[in-house]
């Protein structure tokens, strides 16, 4: 008799949810409802006033909402307790639940219930913790689209036209007297090719959902008072609201996640940026090195009011080849950089004149970056975007596995060696919805979820 529970956040309301076969005779010894009701004349999806009692004491007014099973998010009997939010009431209710059978759940342990009872697969699984993660609008419709089964439907889709074939290769060889193979073949490889372009298409989509979820890496360098403080606050200002500050890995590296029009960008390196006073840092040629090569995007700022100094050169070399924008600032005060210059026109053709201070060019600055990103291509309304590694490195599996599978059909290789190879395909896509799936990677995707999900 397992129970599930947790108990969720700090706040005027908060709530403790148990889920199991007895969640309901735990419940009704804790819980005095106003109005006495025999739980099975309870209906699902609803929700009841009372009192969460200990020895006829009361502990907190509640409203407790019922769900059935199978009609809950794990499929089985749950009950939500919505009490007073403060960390004392909450502890001392979910203490009652304990001592009267329940027990703590893990980590994901209701949507890891939902998965193993078959309600949902494991893409679905997952994209719950996309959506409660997601940093910016798109990265939610992404995430609900997996939820609503989305990447499902496509893969199963895939796979039952692998199977469609399956079911004649089984034929050919079940019944090798019947001449079928020549079609079998033919008909193998209009199949694989099929598969593997929707299966390319699918893996290149995680371009764009890795930009969704991780945003553009972006560096932003240049020398001492080229303007990079500047340009920052200006980025930041635009986005007051969202901006998260990620601890990086020594104590002064910041990441900052910013969403301008849709355009997610992880700002590296901020605190380098704002300490940039300090000496030790000003003759940092080498930690700009360092910053540009971890990024996606290298924003490259110089003071036009100034003549290129050997500073700016040598950043000049470090960006060579490199995804970069070019700023050149300070185009309030008397210009003597230009975005013709020779300089600049060898590395790229995406140089903006702007003026940090002045607010001048900086719309242009985010218009360069969706360009040059095809953001506005991330359309979600109509295409799949995969937003998760696993599934990438999933679907490049299946796609080499039917190179493969087309190999030895080039080698001639008899019919049921080639059908273990597109049942390896069928594989590879089952894992990806959890078919196949072993316990271990079940327990490591769900240990990222936050508890009481
Ligand atoms: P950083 O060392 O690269 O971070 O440069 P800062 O952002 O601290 O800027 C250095 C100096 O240039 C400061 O005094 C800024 O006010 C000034 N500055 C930055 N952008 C502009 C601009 O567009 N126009 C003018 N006139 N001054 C600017």
């Amino acid at each position: 008799m397992l129970q599930y529970l947790r108990l969720l956040g700090i706040g005027g309301i908060g709530i403790i949810r148990m889920s199991g076969k007895n969640c309901f005779e735990i419940l009704e010894k804790i819980f005095k409802p106003k109005k006495n009701e025999n739980i099975e004349q309870i209906k699902g999806y609803t929700m009841k006033y009372g009192h969460i009692i200990e020895n006829e004491k009361i502990i907190d007014e509640v409203l407790v909402s019922y769900f059935k099973e199978p009609m809950s998010y794990t499929t089985e009997n749950m009950c939500e307790i919505n009490s007073h939010g403060g960390n004392v009431v909450m502890k001392k209710i979910l203490e009652l639940c304990l001592q009267n059978g329940a027990e703590l759940a893990e980590a994901g342990e209701f949507t890891k219930r939902a998965f193993l009872n078959g309600r949902i697969d494991l893409t679905q699984a997952e994209s719950v913790i996309d959506v409660i993660n997601a940093k910016s609008e798109k990265e939610v419709q992404a995430g609900i689209k997996q939820l609503e089964g989305g990447l499902s439907k496509e893969i199963s889709a895939i796979k039952q036209e692998i199977l469609d074939v399956m079911v004649n290769i089984e034929v050919a060889i079940d019944y090798p007297e019947y001449d079928v193979e020549e079609v079998t073949n033919n008909e193998i490889m209009n199949m694989l090719d099929s598969v593997e372009n929707k299966l390319n298409k699918l893996e290149k989509s995680f371009d764009n959902g890795k930009i969704l979820k991780e945003g553009i890496k972006t560096a932003i360098i240049g020398k001492p008072n080229a303007g990079k403080s500047s340009l920052l606050n200006r980025i930041l200002k635009e986005d007051r609201a969202i901006v998260t500050e990620f601890e990086g890995t020594t104590r002064d590296t910041i990441e900052e996640f910013v969403n301008i029009n849709g355009i997610p960008l992880k700002l590296i390196d901020t605190a380098g940026i704002r300490n940039a006073k300090d000496e030790v840092e000003k003759i940092g040629i080498h930690k700009s090195k360092e910053i540009a090569k971890n990024a996606d995007l290298i924003i490259a700022i110089f003071d036009a009011s100034r003549p290129l100094s050997k500073e700016d050169k040598d950043i000049l070399e470090i960006i060579k080849g490199k995804k970069v924008i070019i700023l050149l600032n300070k185009i309030d005060l008397q210009q003597k950089l230009h975005k013709e210059d020779k300089d600049f026109k060898e590395v790229t053709d995406s140089i903006i004149e702007i003026s940090a201070l002045n607010n001048i060019g900086i719309d242009d600055v985010y218009a360069e970056i969706t360009k040059l990103f095809e953001i506005n291509e991330i359309n979600l309304d109509n295409d799949l975007v995969i937003t998760n590694i696993r599934h990438k490195n999933l679907i490049h599996q299946a796609i080499e596995s039917i190179k493969k599978t087309k190999e030895t059909m080039k080698e001639k290789m008899p019919i049921d060696i080639v059908a273990v190879y597109i049942k390896q395909i069928l594989e590879d896509l089952g894992n990806i919805t959890g078919e196949f799936v072993t316990e271990d990677i079940i327990n490591e995707i769900f240990s990222k979820f936050c508890l009481g999900k």
